[in-house]
């Protein structure tokens, strides 16, 4: 039987040339010529959750939405949440505030723009708020986010803030202000916590003990996890990409795999949406009142007052 917990099911909308895996081997001006599979991958992961009748959320990057706004459309009229991913996949502490600010406003309107509703969630490329870059909490509260789910209590090269929160919570920002953070999933292990919530992860463990690791943190610490996957990453005939053997394992390992095991895990375990989790444990107001007041400042926004 199912626990009666419901999880957050998350995907980050990226192709498979735009992974920070590979950002040493693909410049950003070549990402126009490459063959593009996004939107038939995404199609597929939204056959799938359609199939198990459940919602999840999209954050977006907003150079695919850009160029094709029928995935943001087709998310949306299916019922599922559309949130951010950034815009061009630059590591945020590799940015300056400003370059960020910039990039953030415009990924964000161009997926509003697109649902007509205002968007509430953020997730940071390769999860790189880090110590370095808390500053960007700032600029998410500030740009009309009102939850962010970006940091990896971890341990690791590219992100991670080792020994922060690990459930869902309020965090205050450098300047002051509010912010839901929905921190990746962990499972503590001797003291040692292990990334569980999906990706590279979801396809190095064997099935079992991802399963066994996420069910713990439903039935002993009674909490939620988020889940994240990306479009790529039910795409084994992807072109391959010619980068170092590390790059090319964090990308390529078992990814014939990953369908069979997603599909193992939606038959496992409940999910929703990032913002139907997150209401159920009592931050509905948090997320939903702030975005209230920003959407007057959308409307305004549209009505092309400044
Ligand atoms: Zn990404």
């Amino acid at each position: 039987m199912k626990n009666h917990i419901i999880n957050a099911l998350t995907v980050d909308v990226e192709d498979y040339f735009q992974v920070s895996a590979f950002a040493n081997n693909i410049d950003r001006q070549e990402w126009e010529n490459c063959e593009s599979r996004v939107e038939a991958n995404t199609g597929k992961l939204l056959e799938l959750f359609d199939r198990f009748g459940y919602k999840a959320t999209f954050f977006i990057l907003g150079w695919v939405a850009e160029r094709y706004p029928q995935i943001v459309r087709t998310i949306h009229e299916k019922g599922h949440e559309v949130a951010c991913h950034g815009y061009s996949h630059q590591l945020i502490y590799n940015q300056t505030p400003e370059e960020f600010t910039a990039e953030t406003v415009k990924a964000k309107k161009i997926l509003e723009d697109i649902i007509q509703e205002p968007v509430l969630g953020y997730r940071a490329a390769s999860y790189s708020i880090t110590q370095k870059s808390l500053w960007a909490l700032d600029i998410l509260a500030e740009s009309g986010f009102t939850y962010d789910s970006s940091i990896f209590p971890v341990h690791h090269d590219r992100y991670g803030i080792p020994g922060s929160e690990d459930k869902p919570h309020q965090l205050t920002t450098p300047a002051g202000h509010k912010l839901v953070e929905f921190p990746i999933s962990t499972k503590s292990y001797f003291g040692y916590r292990l990334p569980v919530g999906g990706g590279g992860y979801f396809r190095i463990y064997p099935y079992a003990f991802s399963r066994m690791a996420l069910n713990s943190i439903n039935t002993k610490l009674r909490q939620p996890f988020v889940f994240y996957l990306h479009p790529w990453e039910v795409d084994p005939n992807q072109p391959k990409i010619d980068a170092n053997w590390f790059s090319r394992f964090r990308h390529y390992n078992n990814l014939h795999k990953c369908e069979s095991r997603l599909k193992k895990l939606l038959q496992d375990f409940q999910f929703s949406t990032v913002k139907e989790v997150l209401t159920k444990l009592g931050y509905g107001d948090k997320i939903n009142k702030q975005a209230e007041s920003k959407s007057d400042n959308y409307v305004v926004h549209q009505l092309g007052v400044k």
